[in-house]
């Protein structure tokens, strides 16, 4: 049998590798640290943490990381059960001894009889007759080899930065005092008029809110990240920085806009949230790119009116980054349109953080190993932490329709807003409210997604899930 050759030995690319050679395909790591470094990677370690050594929650129950955990765990993943016989006490976290983590890793990918690993750069789009293959490098990818993903996809499709706006949870946003409205009413193409959802100032308000921008913490850029301010794509605290009145010129412009709680108060601004997933559960910060630190941002975006209670499913950020246009480049089993055989994997693919690219990498050598044995790639229900993940990458996300062609897709780490929403149980017949309500929402979505894991892995059903 051809093997699968995998480009990078990261996160993604070392559980793609391993996920293929324990289905019995043999696999080519190709891996090019130490012939060449990047900018954050130190070691030539597989699967390196670059920076934080948390994987995160490890509440399975309560959160959606640490449901993805018990997921790759189910599923046999290596960088899971490295994580866990290296962790180092981290609370409710799942942390771990990186270079315990990282050589125990290395150890096993390098003793499995069906793996080779080729310490070499890979300049191009892996050539056809590789057959099955899988691009996993990562966010640092070489110069080379981006240079040729953006050839074959388009230079527009292929993104070295990310300008993150936060996302927030659809049900904590307060309705009393927001309204849905799109400006002037426009209705684009499969648009309703009513396409965001608006969040008033007055005059004090906004100014506080400008003076909060200003006086917030920032992060700072890495030296070899630059300054990648373009001028449609201002953070907001730059904005303020260039002016008071420049953000109500620009994304925070009142016009076009009633209120529909009180029609005859004019806002003096108005923040813009725009539906962010198909599902309708998340909303983005229309021009809210910012560096503000995570902390400050939370404290400084509930002084919005309606977003006082807003949980937030991921804060903005603005990062150096490679990764690719996956709605509308990729099938739903991670391969490019147009080119058979050949996978994406990784933050490339446009997940974010350490847990989601190994689990899209789990994926993606799940996909390759069907492929090369002759079974068509089985691609896991949206209702498992897997199948939200990769629905976000493949499919799940919106274009918005007063701005055709823009493009907006964004990495994000895996939470609940990308699950498909689920009832809440009532409580001795109690309908349930609040804090308690979101417990026993987040409960029946974890357990649902848990038992259809096993389904779709082929496992029995717990007895705990059975009861
Ligand atoms: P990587 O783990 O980066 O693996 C890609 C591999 O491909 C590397 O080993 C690289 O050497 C290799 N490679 C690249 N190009 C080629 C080529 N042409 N030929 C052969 N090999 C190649 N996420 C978190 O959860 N927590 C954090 O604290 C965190 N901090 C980050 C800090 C920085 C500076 C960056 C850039 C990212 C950070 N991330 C963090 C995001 C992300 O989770 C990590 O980058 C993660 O390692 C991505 O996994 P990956 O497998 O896609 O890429």
């Amino acid at each position: 049998m051809k093997p699968v050759h995998i480009v990078g030995g990261g996160l993604a690319g070392s559980e793609a590798a391993w996920q293929a050679a324990q289905a019995g395909v043999p696999v080519v790591l190709h891996e090019m640290r130490p012939v060449r470094g990047t900018e954050a990677h130190k070691t030539d370690s597989l699967a390196e943490l670059v920076c934080s050594n948390s994987f995160r929650s490890d509440d399975a129950a309560a959160n959606a990381v640490g449901l993805l955990h018990a997921e790759m765990r189910l599923a046999g993943s290596l960088i899971m059960r490295a994580a866990d016989a290296h962790q180092v006490p981290a609370g409710g976290a799942l942390a771990v001894d990186r270079d315990g983590f990282s050589a125990a890793v290395t150890a096993e990918l390098e003793a499995h009889p069906l793996i080779t690993i080729a310490r070499e750069e890979v300049t191009g789009l892996p050539p056809r007759d590789w057959g099955q293959s899988i691009i996993a490098t990562g966010p640092l990818t070489a110069p080379s080899l981006a240079e040729a993903i953006a050839e074959t996809t388009g230079a527009d499709a292929l993104a070295f930065f990310d300008a993150i706006a936060p996302i927030i949870h659809f049900d904590t946003i307060d309705m009393d005092v927001c309204w849905f409205q799109s400006r002037y009413d426009k209705v684009g193409p499969g648009g309703t008029g009513k396409d965001y959802i608006n969040c008033p100032m007055d005059k004090p308000q906004y100014e506080a809110f400008i003076q909060a921008l200003l006086d917030g913490g920032k992060t700072d850029f890495k030296e070899w990240e630059g300054t990648p301010y373009f001028d449609g794509c201002l953070p907001i605290e730059v904005m303020a920085e260039r002016g008071a009145e420049t953000a109500r010129h620009g994304p925070m412009k009142p016009m076009g806009l009633t209120n529909a709680h009180n029609p005859q108060i004019k806002a003096y601004a108005v923040v813009q949230l725009r539906q962010d997933n198909a599902l309708g559960t998340l909303y983005n910060m229309v021009g809210f790119q910012t560096k503000l630190k995570h902390a400050e941002q939370v404290r400084i975006f509930r002084m919005i009116p309606g977003l006082e209670n807003a949980e937030f499913a991921r804060l903005g950020g603005l990062h150096r980054n490679t990764y690719i246009n996956s709605p509308v480049l990729l099938d739903p089993s991670l391969q490019l349109n147009g080119r058979e055989g050949l996978r994406f994997a990784g933050q490339i693919t446009g997940c974010e953080g350490y847990v989601e690219s190994a689990a899209v990498g789990l994926l993606a050598g799940r996909f390759a190993a069907a492929e090369l044995q002759d079974r068509s790639p089985s691609v896991p229900p949206v209702t498992t932490a897997f199948g939200a993940l990769l629905n976000h990458i493949t499919g799940g996300h919106i274009v918005s329709d007063d701005e055709p062609g823009k493009r907006s897709f964004q990495p994000m780490n895996i939470n609940f807003g990308l699950f498909p929403p689920v009832e809440a149980q009532k409580s001795e017949g109690k309908r349930l409210r609040g804090k308690e309500k979101i417990v026993a929402k987040r409960h029946a979505l974890t357990s649902r997604a848990l038992a259809d894991c096993r389904d779709w892995l082929g496992l029995e059903q717990s007895a705990q899930a059975a009861e």
